[in-house]
């Protein structure tokens, strides 16, 4: 696989800020490959993707794309002419330019009512190039900025926040849109999310971050089965961590609430003080089950009930996240039975 982006040990930090915005990162992303960055507010999302696009000059570290420097020490293109798309919160079309002009701006030459009618039947959007901005929906209306940015062939297109001024329907729908268009175009992307459900659909790989530091890189699947720390098994999803000791003979981990059978923690040394991350989804409501728990609240979310127990456990009561079949009618103050099912539950190492 070709490299399409390389950081390496990139610091930045702003004037009048005690702490680093990005605190030596390093990553690489292949050609073709859809990367997120996800994390809170203030991690440092944005100044990255504004380090890639040229609009940041890192202090230190290396920005390659392709196989150009095009930050590093002594060395600096600027962001006209990294061939980088970009795609706003905001959508950002010329409001006095119709959609064909939009997707068309800044193209030249003999091929461009070509070009740009190819790019709006790849967003989907083929009669819609004399409307004006107003005219069309959020959705549509990022379909434009998406086509736009795609139209220059970019060696690579970064979105910032890209669905967060849609409604909620729109947003899941545009997730699996934005992920249509950027694969038949052949595209290299980066976004930025602070919403794993985005990052979780949309993705190739995940980059959780922290406070301007990487914590996990890995599949949308790894990240979410495999957190490898709390910070990443409750931002990504909702999880109950607790601590664990590795059994005797290694196959299970005993915590609060009972030996688990573990997959995840065979070979692991016996004795090992870890912590384990249980998925609500793993916590299953079940008469016969070992665990018995008091319903302290019940909120129906269409898919599943999401229920919070109170648990008595070697540590005194604890309150655990269990998602329950939807046609489940639970009450404050019922008192349940649980069991753990060994998917979704993992073991991380901090
Ligand atoms: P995110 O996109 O993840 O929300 P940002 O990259 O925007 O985070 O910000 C990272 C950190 O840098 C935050 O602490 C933020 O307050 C700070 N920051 C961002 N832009 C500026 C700026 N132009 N001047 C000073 N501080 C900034
Ligand atoms: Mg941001």
């Amino acid at each position: 696989m070709k490299t399409a982006i390389q950081l390496t040990g990139i610091l930045k930090s702003y004037p009048g800020s005690a702490q680093r915005a990005i605190d030596n990162m390093s990553l690489s992303v292949e050609a073709g490959e859809i990367v997120t960055l996800l994390g809170p507010s203030g991690c440092g999302k944005t100044t990255t993707l504004r380090v890639i696009a040229g609009f940041e000059r890192p202090d230190g570290g290396q920005v390659r794309l392709g196989d150009r420097t095009v930050a590093a020490d002594g060395v600096w293109v600027p962001a006209e002419r990294r061939g980088v798309g970009m795609v706003f919160q905001e959508h950002a079309l010329f409001p006095h330019l119709n959609v064909a002009r939009n997707v068309g701006f800044n193209l030249k030459g003999a091929g461009l009512a070509l070009r740009v009618a190819e790019m709006l039947d790849l967003v989907g959007l083929a009669d819609m190039g004399s409307r004006m901005p107003h005219e069309l929906s959020g959705g549509q209306q990022q379909r434009v900025a998406l086509a736009r940015a795609l139209a220059h062939d970019p060696v690579v297109v970064l979105l910032d926040e890209p669905f967060s001024s849609l409604d909620a329907d729109l947003r899941v729908q545009m997730r699996v849109e934005v992920r249509r268009i950027l694969k038949e175009a052949g595209a290299t992307a980066v976004l930025v999310s602070h919403d794993q459900r985005d990052a979780l659909a949309i993705s190739d790989t995940i980059v959780v971050m922290r406070d301007g530091r990487i914590e996990q890189v890995g599949s949308p699947r790894s990240v979410y089965q495999y957190p490898r720390s709390r910070f990443v098994a409750e931002f990504v999803g909702t999880s109950n961590v607790m601590n664990g000791t590795v059994s005797k003979d290694g196959t299970g981990v005993e915590t609060p609430i009972g030996t688990l059978p573990l997959v995840g923690a065979r070979g692991m040394g016996s004795g090992r003080d870890i912590l384990v991350s249980i998925r609500p989804d793993s916590l299953e409501l079940d008469d016969g089950g070992d665990l018995e728990g008091t319903v302290i609240s019940s909120v129906y979310a269409g898919s599943s009930t999401d229920v919070m127990l109170r648990v008595e456990s070697a540590e005194g009561p604890i309150e655990l996240h269990a998602h329950a079949h939807p046609e489940r009618v639970l009450e404050i103050g019922d008192v349940v039975r649980a069991h753990v099912l060994p998917d979704f539950v993992a073991v991380i190492e901090e």
